[in-house]
């Protein structure tokens, strides 16, 4: 039976530009699923855009256009940065498709019939960019905005507030009934922390806001950011249409979430599902932060890296994997752009760029072309099985780095393995063949396990290796057994991979 495997990405608000930020988030979940695109599970990628809210009405009104127009006018942008950086997301949600108006309005009111969603009035101050109501002891000096540092609005009105307090003890139970749903656990424990400190009903309508889905009951009131923006991970699944079973493809497998909407993906989310009567995510992946120069990258801190500028300096792969490598996933991370090309050049062009070079050059010169076949004792295979199983384990816990650690592994121990050997000043012949065959399987499987981080590079290989189609065809762990390089083919040695860049 093929397993089915879900992954969504937040969706991104659409009041800026893609950023750096953005694409870690969604490179992750490229990866992710791309490892099981190759165990052959039923994948379904999904990341998009979140285009309701006050902010957004405020930009378009700022740019001179209707919300839509200035929606239609960004969503594309994310869109384009996801093919340029070669996601495979197999759907890309917006919150102002009818497919999502129709899962908002039928989760709102499954938790209105419940009876967890009532009228009540609110007076606070909020704070318009946050579009969150702070309590006085969390505002600064001056009622400024904490995050903002800019004063916040007094705002009264009536609202309908969902009953998280309620909640309290059936998430707490339900978490200890699936420890390790959070990934990594320190994230989980921030999570369960939040809940055992206590849950306040919060707000799920306004009447002061007009670009939104209206509540299903009383039109007066616009769904308010959490239940419009959470429920696009059922959207996707076909909930709210009556003609499709979304449980065909929900629950999720991991929501990837930055660590700053644990609240709202961990606590909130899942009370909602709750009240709603439908299952709970089977995990959340919980990423840190990509600092630059020690600040969150934000608009209002003028610190935004474009991805794409990046990619002209590294390449996609080069900027794929330094994402991927360089931050364990979890934790927060430190950009800069001389650590992006130390880890280009030590790892990809040192590395995997020089060890299909090498092979290809001593194969071109000494075996007239042709890949011998490996040795089904080699002293390489050892090392090929670690790299594989570790690589997978990794994967499995949803921690790249570590997977890409596994796989690099092996790229060390054939190019340690050609050193010791040094095919270059054999004479051709069975001793050369038998060294040969053995480095050209080994750079078979390494580009197997690398394909969801370096998947052009890999496919490159996978080409100059003189094996057929592409590495997406191929299927682990099966085709990762040693032995699977035939010999016998055509190895082409082409143009350097990784050119070392000067820093
Ligand atoms: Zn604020």
């Amino acid at each position: 039976m093929v397993s089915r495997f879900y992954v969504t990405t937040p969706i991104y608000y659409v009041n800026a530009e893609p950023h750096l930020g953005h694409a870690y988030t969604t490179i992750v979940g490229d990866a992710l699923t791309r490892w099981h695109r190759l165990l052959g599970d039923d994948v379904l990628y999904l990341t998009g855009t979140d285009e309701h809210g006050l902010k957004i009405r405020q930009a378009a009104d700022a740019a001179g256009l209707s919300p839509k127009e200035f929606c239609d006018s960004i969503a594309p942008k994310f869109a384009d940065a996801w093919e340029r950086l070669d996601i495979a997301n197999d759907d890309f949600i917006r919150t102002t498709e009818p497919r999502h108006h129709a899962a908002v309005t039928e989760l709102l009111q499954r938790c209105y019939d419940a009876g967890d969603i009532e009228l009540d009035t609110y007076s606070g101050k909020y704070c318009v960019a946050c579009e969150e109501y702070y309590t006085d002891e969390e505002l600064l000096e001056g009622d400024n905005c904490p995050i903002h540092k800019r004063p916040v609005d007094h705002f009264e009105e009536e609202n309908y507030f969902f009953r998280l307090s309620r909640f309290q003890d059936r998430l707490l139970d339900w978490y200890a009934a699936h420890p390790g749903a959070i990934v990594p656990e320190f994230r989980g424990n921030e999570a369960l922390g939040l809940i055992r400190g206590g849950l306040r009903d919060f707000s799920v309508s306004r009447t002061s806001l007009d670009w939104g889905i209206r509540l299903p009951w009383d039109d007066r009131h616009v769904a308010y950011v959490w239940f419009d923006a959470l429920t696009n991970y059922l959207s996707a699944t076909g909930f709210g249409d009556p003609s499709v079973d979304y449980t065909e493809r929900w629950p999720v497998d991991y929501h990837l979430i930055g660590k700053d909407i644990i609240r709202h993906h961990c606590v909130y989310w899942p009370a909602m599902l709750m009240s709603a009567g439908v299952d709970l995510p089977k995990g959340w992946a919980v990423g840190g932060w990509l600092l630059v120069d020690g600040e969150k990258m934000a608009k209002s801190t003028g610190n935004v890296v474009n991805p794409l500028d990046l990619v002209d300096t590294v390449g996609v792969d080069g900027f794929r994997y330094y994402v991927l490598a360089e931050t364990s996933y979890g934790s927060d991370g430190d950009f800069s752009y001389d650590g992006l090309v130390a880890r280009y050049n030590s790892d990809l062009a040192n590395n995997l760029g020089n060890l299909a070079s090498r092979v290809a050059t001593v194969v071109g010169k000494s075996c007239g072309g042709i890949g011998p076949a490996p040795r089904d004792d080699s002293p390489l295979a050892a090392a090929a099985a670690t790299a594989v199983a570790d690589t997978s384990a990794a994967w499995d816990a949803v921690t790249p780095s570590r997977a890409l650690e596994a796989t690099w592994s092996l790229i060390r121990a054939t190019n340690a393995f050609l050193e010791a050997n040094e095919p270059w000043k054999m004479t051709p012949g069975a001793d050369l063949d038998a060294v040969m065959g053995d480095a050209l399987e080994a750079l078979r499987i390494v580009t197997l396990l690398a394909w969801p981080a370096v998947p052009s590079t890999a496919d490159a290989i996978w080409a100059r290796l003189g094996l057929d189609g592409s590495v997406a065809d191929r299927r682990l762990p099966g085709d990762a057994r040693w032995g699977g390089y035939p010999g016998g083919l055509t190895v082409t040695k082409g143009d350097p991979l990784f050119p070392r860049i000067r820093s």
